[in-house]
Formats: structure tokens, sequence, C-alpha cells
């Protein structure tokens, strides 16, 4: 039998050692749920380390010392796993490599100070050859008329300001028109989930304002902005701030988090974006809360794993009866269990939620699985997977299989002129929702845009590593 297992059988199962089952003959029974507070954040690192500073175009030919012309350039190495841009220039102060340290210097077990993959996983990176600096056309052309947006990119995450940066190396002087309904600031989104383990605060997060990044690549930005329909007979997008032309549409929207409908919004956190996060962080302050994590993928455990770490009493609750159970063995998740041990996270695994409600006027809610047992804590969040929202779409008449249909080698969709990248996109239709390809399918769609030879874009397996510090898993 396939599928999510049901309550019945979940329930008689034995749970992993470490974990708690739901226990039908305990029905309406009121857990308040309070671990000990474990003493983890004294293995916090200090407070402010940040990663090294990704994905910034750095030239490949900076040299090192202008004293030294016989020195070679400076590399930059791009890990395959998330994304991140190792600068032999800058090092990474955060895992010791000091400024200048050298790719071929780094020992082999060092880690991706992002995702942790080892230094196998990282290979080089070549910046395109820069249309800003190479004169093709240094000033950007004027779009044709008022409303001719140019290339109209829809989203400023990972995939947004990728592809800005693909088409500006390409291309010095073609309009760009971002659409954004954040704020366009340029950050790593894996962070999210490790934020509080690497003692990083949400204002550090942000690596670029979205204007600092607008400007640097020539790029009107709207941010605040929703795009709300295209229409590619006369190839506009109407958006809340008034309706464009584009000449090319990029669809970079991502893909939201699912809440199936027993989550009122109103009392559930989804940690998918950095500003939901800022807030979320901001309102736990500095006091341990009690926090229901609902969902223990990878999203929900690394998060459940960076709270506890931080001193929250978390409950860590699933449907499956392990954690991780699509991507561990059994014995893995045992060994999690026991990295957890320590920490303040009770593992309720084998439960359905029934129900979430207030609880009383101070904030504190009440969650009510479908065995009756109650869990009463200060904050719920719900990691129960991703979802492409398809309104878009689905108004523009694009081919939808499981997110948005694109042609494996340029990415185009079915409607001339609309192409798609990043999380809300599927290729034949299995969807990736990781960093690395998202490089790669910008580069790729560039070229095809501009009309470049290109080498077409192909989906290779990414290496996974999960990142619940506390046991990080390489996949
Ligand atoms: C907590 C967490 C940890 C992760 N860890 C890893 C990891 O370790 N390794 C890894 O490879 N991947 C990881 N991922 C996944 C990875 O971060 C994503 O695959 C990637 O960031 C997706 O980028 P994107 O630009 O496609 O989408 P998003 O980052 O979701 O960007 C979408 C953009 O579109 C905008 N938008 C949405 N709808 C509209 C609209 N209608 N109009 C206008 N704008 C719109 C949004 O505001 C946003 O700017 C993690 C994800 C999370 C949430």
């Amino acid at each position: 039998m396939t599928g999510a297992p049901t309550l019945a059988t979940t329930c008689a199962a034995l749970p992993p050692a470490g974990a708690v089952a739901c226990d039908p003959a305990k029905p309406a029974s009121r857990l308040n749920v309070a671990p000990t507070l474990a003493t983890a954040c004294a293995a916090l690192p200090p407070a402010g380390a940040v990663a090294c500073d990704p994905a910034k175009p750095a030239s490949r030919l900076e040299m090192p010392d202008a004293s030294d012309p016989g020195q070679s350039p400076w590399e930059l190495y791009i890990c395959r796993a998330c994304g991140l841009i190792y600068d032999e220039r800058k090092g990474d102060a955060d895992s010791g490599l000091a400024a200048g340290t050298r790719f071929a210097d780094i020992p082999d077990d060092w880690a991706c100070p992002l995702c942790g993959v080892t230094k196998s996983d990282f290979e080089p990176y070549v910046m395109e050859a820069s249309a800003r600096s190479s004169g093709r056309n240094g000033q950007v052309r004027k779009a044709a008329g008022r409303r001719d947006a140019g290339t109209v990119i829809v989203g400023a995450g990972r995939a947004g300001w990728q592809m800005a940066e693909a088409l500006r190396a390409r291309d010095a002087s073609m309009p760009i028109t971002m659409v954004t309904s954040c704020n366009g600031d340029v950050y790593d989104k894996p962070m999210l989930s490790v934020a509080m383990a690497r003692g990083v605060t949400p204002g550090k997060l942000a690596r670029e304002t979205g204007s600092a990044a607008a400007s640097r690549l020539n790029v009107r930005l709207l941010e605040n902005t929703q795009a709300v329909r295209i229409t590619p007979a006369n190839r506009q997008l109407r958006t809340t701030r008034g309706t464009l032309r584009y000449r090319q549409l990029v669809l970079a929207h991502g893909a939201e988090s699912r809440l199936p409908q027993q989550f009122p919004p109103s009392l559930c956190w989804r940690i998918n974006h950095l500003q939901a996060y800022t807030k979320f962080r901001s309102l736990l302050g500095n006091t341990p809360q009690r926090i229901a994590v609902v969902g223990a993928g990878l999203i929900g455990c690394e998060l459940a794993n960076d709270l506890a770490l931080a001193g929250h009493a978390v409950t860590l609750i699933d449907i499956a009866t392990r954690p991780l159970a699509a991507s561990l063995s059994e014995a893995q998740s045992r060994q999690l269990l026991e990295a957890w041990a320590p920490l303040p996270i009770v593992f309720i695994g084998g439960v359905q939620v029934r129900a979430i409600r207030s609880a009383d006027d101070a904030g504190s809610k009440q969650l009510i699985t479908q065995c009756g047992q109650i869990f009463t804590v200060d904050h719920i969040v719900v990691a129960a997977g991703l979802q492409t929202p398809n309104r878009l779409a689905s108004g523009a008449g694009l081919v939808w299989n499981n997110g948005i249909a694109v042609d494996a080698g340029t990415l185009a969709t079915s409607q001339a002129h609309i192409y798609a990248l990043g999380d809300c996109i599927s290729v034949n239709g299995q969807v990736s929702r990781f960093i690395e390809p998202i490089g790669r399918q910008a580069k790729a769609m560039a070229a095809h845009m501009v009309g470049d030879a290109a080498t077409p874009y192909q989906h290779t397996p990414v290496p996974l590593r999960i990142k619940t510090t506390s046991l990080p898993f390489s996949l």
C-alpha cells in the first residue's frame, strides 16, 4: 500500500525510540507540552556569525594583489547543493577560512557553510562575460512605449534574481521589469531553517536590498506588487499596480506552503519567505515559547531542530510514525531522534490534526488530533509541503503538469514568449524545489531568450543535505 498512512494503522504502529506515539486509549487528554529546556544553546556559534557572501558577481579576473601580478586570479566555486558561492578573495570567516584561502587549500572535510555538503560538491563557478562591461550597449534601452515593460520577471526570489543576472550578463540594454509581491530583498532561503543555530538574526539575512540589486542590474523593480492575470494574446500582465505590456515574460513566482483546510491561516505560521520568518522571529522574542511544528519533512524537521536549539519547547507532529519518513531509513530516523534527546523536542508520530482553535485571550492555541489529544501551544508552524499556485498559469492557458510545464531544455512554457523557472515549474511532471538547478535554468533560458547558442538545460539530481544541525544527513 502506498500513500500516507491512515490513523488506524499508524496509531497501532510502534513508535521509534524517543518518539511519542498517539495513544487512542487516552482520548481528549490534555498535553500542555512544555519539554524541559535543554542546554543546547551553549553550542550555538557567536551571535552575528554569517555565511560567506554568496552569489555576488565578483569578477573571476580580479587579481589577488596588484603588486604581485604573478599570482593567479581569485576563483569562485559554487555549491551544487545550495548555490552558495565560495569566493577565494573573501574566504569564509564563519567556517574558519581566512580571506585569500585558495579553494585547493581547503581541507576535504570542509562543509558548505550554508547547507553542509562537503568540498567535493563544489565546482568552479564562471560568471558569464558581463554584457554590462562588454560594451555591447552600456545604456539600458528605453522601453518602447509607456506601458512596454520589456522583459518582465514575476518574482524576486532566487529564480527571479538569477534570471535578471543572467539576462543582464547577456544583454546590457534590454529593459527588464521585475514584479514581486515581496520587497525584493536578496537572501538565501535555506538559511531560514538554520539561522538560529548559526546565530544569525533575521536582519542579517538579506544580502542586498531589492532596490540595491535593481539598481546594480538596471532593473525596474515593482516591489510589493502582485501579478494577477496574464493575457498572452496581447502580451499583457495585470498587476495590483497597473497593467504592463511585456516582450517576454518570465514566471519565477515560486511555490507556496500548503495549508490544509483545518488550519486557519490566522492561527498558523508558514515559513517560506524572509518576511514571514522575520515577523515570526520578532514574535518569539527572547523568551522560550511552546511551538507546535506540524509536518516532519525536510523543512519541518529543520525548523523544529533550529527552534529547539534556541531553547523553544517544540512538539513536532506528523501523520508518519517517524521523522523524515520519506527521506530517511528507519535507522536514520531513530538516530535523529536520539540526537534530539537532549533538546526540548517531542516527536508525536502517527497522528492527524483535526482542528486548531484559539485557547485564550493571551494568544495560546490548541491543536486537536483526530484521536482526541489536545496540545496547547503559543505558536503553530505548518510545514505540510509546497504547492505551486496555478491562478496565473491557468488564466493564461499554460499547460499544467504538477506545476507550470516547461520545455526540458529551454524552459519555455506552452505559450509563446512566456518562460518559467525555479520552484513553480515542472519538467516532465517532476518538480525540483532546490536552489542548485535555478542558476543553470536561468543561464540556459537567458541564452535562448536573446537568441544566443546555448547548451540546453539538463536536469541532474541534486545532492540533498538535510540541515538538521544536531545530526545532518547527506543523501
Ligand atoms: C526553510 C527552507 C529551507 C530550504 N533549504 C534548502 C536547502 O538546504 N537546499 C536547497 O537546495 N533548497 C532549499 N530550500 C528550497 C529553496 O530555497 C527554493 O527551492 C528556492 O529558494 C526557490 O526559489 P524561487 O525563486 O523559485 O521561489 P521563491 O523564493 O519562493 O520566490 C518566489 C518569489 O515570487 C514572488 N511572488 C509569488 N507570487 C507572486 C505573484 N503573484 N506576483 C508577484 N510576485 C509573486 C514572491 O514574493 C517571491 O519573491 C529551502 C526552502 C525553505 C523554505
